[in-house]
C-alpha cells in the first residue's frame, strides 16, 4: 500500500515538474493546453496503478482538482470526460459507478466555478481551499465506501491521508509557480529599467537618417550630371532625414512612456513608399535589390514611430546581406488586418538568435547597439500589432507584422 501511494505521490510530481517545465520553454506558464494533457496523463497512471487492495482512494483526484482550480472549468470537463473514460476502460461499468460520476462531476464543477477566485488568492488560501475540497472529496468517497474494513485506524487514515498528499503537492506546485512569476517580475522590472536608460541610446536610433542624409548628399556631390529636380528632391530628402532625426530625439524622451497620445491616420502605401525610397541608397551601397508590392490600406499609429520601425527591419535585412541580395516588401490585406512582410536572402538565424531578438542589447554585429529590434516590437505593439519572424541560417529571414486596419475596406 505505502508503495502504491507513493507510486502515485511521484507520477503526480513528475506531472508537476514537466508541466513547467514544459511552460518555462513555451514561456506560457499558464497554458491551459499544457495542464491539460499533464493531468490527463497524471490522471491515467494513477488510475491504471491504483492504490490496489487498501481501502484508500486513488489519487487520481489531486490532478483532477488542480487541472480544475487552475484551469477553470473547460479544463475541468475535458479532464472530467478523460477520467470517466479511462476508469470504465481500465475498469468496466461497475456498480457504483454511477456514484463516482456524481462525486467527480459535482468536484470538477466546484474547482471550475472556484478557479477565477482561486487563481488571485494568497498561497495560504490556495493550500487551505485544495485541502477543505480534498477532505470533501474523502469523505464522500468514504461514505460511498461504507461497510469496507472500517475500524478507527483505517478510518483515520483513509481520511486524512489524500487530505496530507493535497496539500504536499499544492504547496509544491506554488512554491515552483512562486518563482517562475518571482522571475518574471525581476524580467519585466529589468526592461523598463532598460528602457529609460533608452534615453542614452539615442545616438543609435539618430544613426539610420543620419545615414541616409549622408547617402544623399554623396548622391548629389559626386554626380555633376544630376537633373536639377532629381537634386533638389534628393536634398530635400536629406533634410526631411535631419528631421526625422531632431524628432526621434523628441520621441525617444516620450518612448520610455509610450503614450499613444498623437495618433493618427496612416496610409501605409503611402508611408512604405517613402521608407522604401529612404533605404533605397543603403540598399545599392550594399548592393541589395528592392522589390515591393505594396496595396492601399489606412492604420492607426504614429508617423514617426511606423517609420522608425520598418526602417529598422529592412535596415537590419539588409545588413544580414553583406554579398548583397534581394529585400522584398509585400503588403496584403484581409478582412480586419494588414500583413506587411519583409524577406531578406541574407544570412538568417538560428533558433536561439530568434528567440533572443528584441532582447535589449542582443545583437550579433561588432558594431551593433542590439536595440533596433526591442525598439520595433515597442512601436508594434503599441500600435495594436502583432510580429512574426521566420528564419534560417543561410536561407533568409522573413519577419511578418500585422496591424488592425483602421478604416475597413
Ligand atoms: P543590431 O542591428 O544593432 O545588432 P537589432 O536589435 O536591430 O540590433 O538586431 C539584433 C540582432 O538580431 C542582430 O544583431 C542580428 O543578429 C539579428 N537580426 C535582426 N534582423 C536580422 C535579419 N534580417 N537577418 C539576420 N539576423 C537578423
Ligand atoms: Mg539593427
Amino acid at each position: 500500500m505505502l508503495y502504491d501511494l507513493i507510486l502515485n505521490l511521484l507520477f503526480i510530481l513528475v506531472g508537476i515538474f514537466a508541466q513547467h517545465l514544459w511552460a518555462d520553454k513555451t514561456g506560457d506558464y499558464q497554458s491551459k493546453v499544457i495542464l491539460t494533457v499533464v493531468s490527463s496523463i497524471t490522471i491515467s497512471l494513477c488510475i491504471q496503478f491504483r492504490i490496489y487492495e487498501s481501502f484508500l482512494p486513488d489519487l487520481a483526484f489531486i490532478p483532477y482538482i488542480i487541472g480544475g482550480l487552475y484551469g477553470g472549468l473547460f479544463v475541468a470537463a475535458i479532464l472530467f470526460i478523460f477520467m470517466m473514460l479511462a476508469s470504465i476502460f481500465l475498469y468496466g461499468l461497475t456498480t457504483s459507478i454511477f456514484s463516482f460520476v456524481l462525486i467527480f462531476a459535482l468536484l470538477g464543477f466546484v474547482c471550475g466555478l472556484l478557479s477565477k477566485k482561486f487563481l488571485k488568492s494568497k498561497m495560504s488560501e490556495k493550500l487551505l481551499l485544495m485541502t477543505c475540497i480534498a477532505y470533501c472529496y474523502t469523505v464522500a468517497m468514504f461514505l460511498l465506501k461504507q461497510g469496507d474494513e472500517i475500524n478507527l485506524l483505517n478510518t483515520l487514515l483513509f481520511l486524512n491521508i489524500p487530505a496530507i498528499a493535497m496539500l504536499i503537492i499544492g504547496y509544491i506546485m506554488e512554491s515552483i509557480r512562486g518563482t517562475i512569476v518571482l522571475r518574471q517580475q525581476i524580467f519585466k522590472s529589468e526592461k523598463s529599467e532598460i528602457v529609460s536608460q533608452l534615453a542614452a541610446s539615442v545616438s543609435h536610433e539618430v544613426r539610420n537618417p543620419l545615414t541616409v542624409t549622408r547617402g544623399f548628399l554623396q548622391l548629389v556631390l559626386e554626380d555633376e550630371n544630376l537633373p536639377p529636380e532629381k537634386r533638389s528632391s534628393y536634398i530635400k530628402l536629406a533634410i526631411e532625414e535631419l528631421d526625422t532625426a531632431s524628432n526621434i530625439i523628441n520621441d525617444y524622451l516620450t518612448f520610455a512612456k509610450p503614450a499613444p497620445t498623437n495618433w493618427e491616420l496612416l496610409d501605409i502605401k503611402v508611408h512604405l513608399q517613402q521608407i522604401e525610397d529612404i533605404i533605397l541608397t543603403y540598399a545599392n551601397m550594399n548592393s541589395v535589390k528592392l522589390d515591393t508590392e505594396f496595396a492601399t490600406c489606412v492604420i492607426q499609429g504614429n508617423k514617426q514611430q511606423f517609420h522608425q520601425c520598418f526602417l529598422n527591419i529592412t535596415k537590419n535585412c539588409i545588413e544580414a546581406m553583406p554579398q548583397g541580395g534581394l529585400l522584398t516588401i509585400y503588403t496584403s490585406i484581409f478582412q480586419k488586418h494588414v500583413l506587411i512582410e519583409i524577406s531578406d536572402t541574407g544570412i538568417g538565424m538560428t533558433e536561439e538568435q530568434i528567440n533572443r531578438i528584441g532582447e535589449p542589447y542582443f545583437s550579433t554585429k561588432e558594431k551593433g547597439t542590439g536595440l533596433g529590434m526591442m525598439v520595433v516590437f515597442g512601436i508594434v505593439k503599441a500600435m495594436k500589432g502583432t510580429i512574426s519572424i521566420q528564419s534560417k541560417v543561410g536561407t533568409g529571414t522573413k519577419i511578418s507584422i500585422r496591424f488592425p486596419i483602421a478604416i475597413p475596406q
